[in-house]
């Protein structure tokens, strides 16, 4: 009975270690995720003529080097205000 009971207190010390690591690491990534130098916030822009965000990105993902986000899918509030891509055009064209 002893040596089962020592069993048992063994798993549960190695499962509670590493219950613990996993808290840990997920953690660390929290903060890599502060410590980041560019945050998301800061690439992604909001245009109030057309309602909907827009963000600079390479031109490996889009060939026109920014992508424009449907309204809907993300969230305007905490973003800077700065004109898209195509309301910028629109507006050499008029003038
Ligand atoms: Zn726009």
């Amino acid at each position: 009975m002893k040596e089962e009971e020592h069993i048992i207190d063994y798993i549960l010390k190695v499962t509670s270690r590493k219950y613990e690591t996993k808290i840990c690491k997920s953690y660390q990534n929290k903060r890599a995720y502060e410590k980041r130098k560019k945050r998301i916030d800061d690439t992604i822009f909001y245009c109030e003529e057309c309602k909907q965000c827009w963000s600079i990105v390479t031109k490996a993902i889009d060939t026109g080097g920014f992508r424009i986000y449907p309204s809907g899918n993300m969230p305007s509030i905490g973003k800077k205000r700065k004109k898209c891509v195509y309301c910028t055009k629109k507006e050499i064209n008029e003038n």
